[in-house]
């Protein structure tokens, strides 16, 4: 429904739709020919055969006249599944409305009598001037090139008819605006020609019609007015982290509470953000918004999403305060299964590989390559950096939670699988989204990771606890990759275990260091 809403958005802006309704393509009802007629699905209109003796009185050859019909005719617009494939059967209606281009729409002539709505000429002049589609100041006589004969209707309770064809209509016929359709029979005669001509009126009814669609910006309050409850959940979770963070230093001292918070949070992250909300941003969204600000920007893409818009907004800000661990390190609910898996792998004895450092450093360059190799190959082809963004196991593991083709769910597996022996292994070093918002890291203004003069000269032990290896072996916390879970602020607070602080506590009882 989500998808469906903003595609539809995204139509209505780009002005492949129209924003005032159009024609219901979608639904459809069994219905006989009576009902169609009943509806105004089809216009009905005729001339005698006296009639057109009448008409035509003077042509070389006269028509006799007679009770018989000359011409009974039937038209209308066919678009509507509700009236087309009720007419025809569905495999000659896909067919007859498949290929339409943009604007397009297909009108039918069905027609008995003595007349021949269609003639022959149109064979060599490539135009069927018997018939005339009126609008407004427009008058067009439906091409060859748009053509094609039906040898019989699908549709219960049809008359017997000679007839039937269908004309590809061109964007100038508003489908949604009354028009008019003319048969026009001509005959020689001694001082020229004579002609008569049989109209019928044709308006699309309202049944057939969607629903004027809301503003765009309508719809998007609409959304949020629905996901009032949603949207309450991740602002509460936004405001508890904002707490945290502003806390940091208070809680980084008392390391059972930061555990309890940690765990705790990132459990929420997992099971409401993700799994109940499916608020997993994706590199994906980067991409278009990339592309939103090169071919014109617009909110209402963006807000049609609350809890996506609530966590790029939020994370957006908080990678100006604090960087990009804001989301990493909180809210991306894979990153915090993957975390979740790897402390409870750790309580069960599961022993972590330490990657050296120099080869650490040079797998990041995975993830980096990852994001703009999606960025530039969306440029060339969308479809195809949406087919590689399935690097990101987000869909199978969150949205989908799990419910997808096995290779996929292997892929998942193995991830997971990995960061039990290497924390966030995936965030590490694949991570496009991640290196995506790693990218800005050096405009932050806040720098509240406190840091020792002897770190990495004297004690490397933050290094070694780092939940994605952050700290290089000189102490230095590199901002690109932290995600700010404030593990190795509960390390040089706790006086159990920074060896300064065991130091120093010595020191003041008088015990030689
Ligand atoms: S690096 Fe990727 S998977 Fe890890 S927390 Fe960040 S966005 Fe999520
Ligand atoms: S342990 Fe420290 S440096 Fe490493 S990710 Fe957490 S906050 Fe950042």
């Amino acid at each position: 429904d989500g998808i469906l809403r903003t595609a539809r958005t995204l139509a209505i802006g780009r002005g492949y739709i129209a924003a005032g309704g159009g024609i219901d393509r979608l639904s459809f009802a069994p219905a006989d020919w009576p009902a169609l007629v009943t509806s105004g699905a089809l216009v009905e209109t005729r001339i005698s055969m006296t009639d057109a003796a009448a008409a035509l009185a003077g042509a070389t050859v006269p028509v006799p006249p007679g009770e018989g019909d000359f011409l009974h005719l039937w038209t209308g617009l066919i678009d509507p599944p509700a009236v087309g494939q009720n007419l025809l059967g569905q495999q000659a209606f896909t067919s007859a409305v498949g290929s339409l281009g943009p604007g397009e729409t297909v009108l039918v002539l069905i027609s008995s009598g003595a007349f021949s709505h269609r003639g022959t000429d149109w064979k060599r002049s490539g135009a069927f001037e018997r018939v005339t589609v009126v609008q407004g100041d427009t008058r067009l006589h439906p091409d060859a090139g748009g053509y094609s004969m039906v040898k019989r209707l699908a549709i219960a309770g049809a008359p017997e008819v000679k007839e039937i064809s269908l004309f590809r209509l061109p964007p100038e016929i508003d489908p949604l605006e009354p028009f008019r359709v003319e048969v026009r029979a001509t005959r020689p005669a001694p001082a020229g020609e004579v002609a008569a001509s049989v109209g019928a009126d044709y308006r699309l009814p309202d049944a057939y019609r969607l629903a004027p669609v809301a503003e765009p910006e309508a719809l998007w309050r609409e959304i949020w007015a629905e996901k009032r409850v949603e949207t309450g959940i991740v602002v509460a979770m936004l405001a508890v982290l904002t707490l945290i963070l502003f806390a940091q230093e208070w809680i980084t001292r008392r390391p059972k509470l930061w555990l309890l918070s940690r765990a705790g949070f990132l459990a929420t992250t997992l099971f409401v953000l993700g799994w109940g909300l499916n608020g997993q941003l994706s590199v994906v969204q980067v991409i278009a918004f990339v592309h939103s600000l090169l071919t014109g920007f617009r909110w209402e893409t963006f807000l049609i999403e609350p809890v996506i818009f609530l966590l790029w907004s939020f994370t957006a800000l908080g990678m100006l305060f604090w960087g990009r661990g804001v989301y990493c390190g909180w809210l991306c609910p894979f990153g915090a299964l993957q975390e979740l898996l790897n402390l409870a792998a750790r309580r069960l004895g599961v022993k972590q590989l330490a990657v050296p450092q120099a080869l650490h450093e040079r797998l990041w360059v995975i993830k980096y390559t990852l994001f703009v190799g999606l960025l530039a190959l969306s440029f060339y082809s969308m479809r195809d950096a949406l087919v590689m963004a399935e690097a990101e196991p987000f869909k199978t593991a969150i949205s989908l939670r799990m419910w997808r083709a096995w290779p996929f769910v292997l892929y998942v597996i193995v991830l997971l699988g990995a960061g039990l022996f290497i924390e966030r292994f995936y965030c590490r070093y694949l991570c496009p989204l991640g290196a995506g918002i790693a990218i800005p890291a050096k405009l932050k203004v806040f720098d509240w990771l406190k840091r020792r003069p002897q770190c990495g000269r004297e004690c490397r032990l933050c290094e070694t606890k780092c939940t994605v290896g952050a700290i290089d072996p000189l102490g230095r916390i590199n901002a690109n990759e932290c995600v700010l879970c404030l593990r190795c602020q509960v390390v040089m607070n706790d006086p159990g275990i920074c060896p300064v602080l065991k130091r120093r506590a010595r020191g003041a009882e008088g015990v030689p260091a």
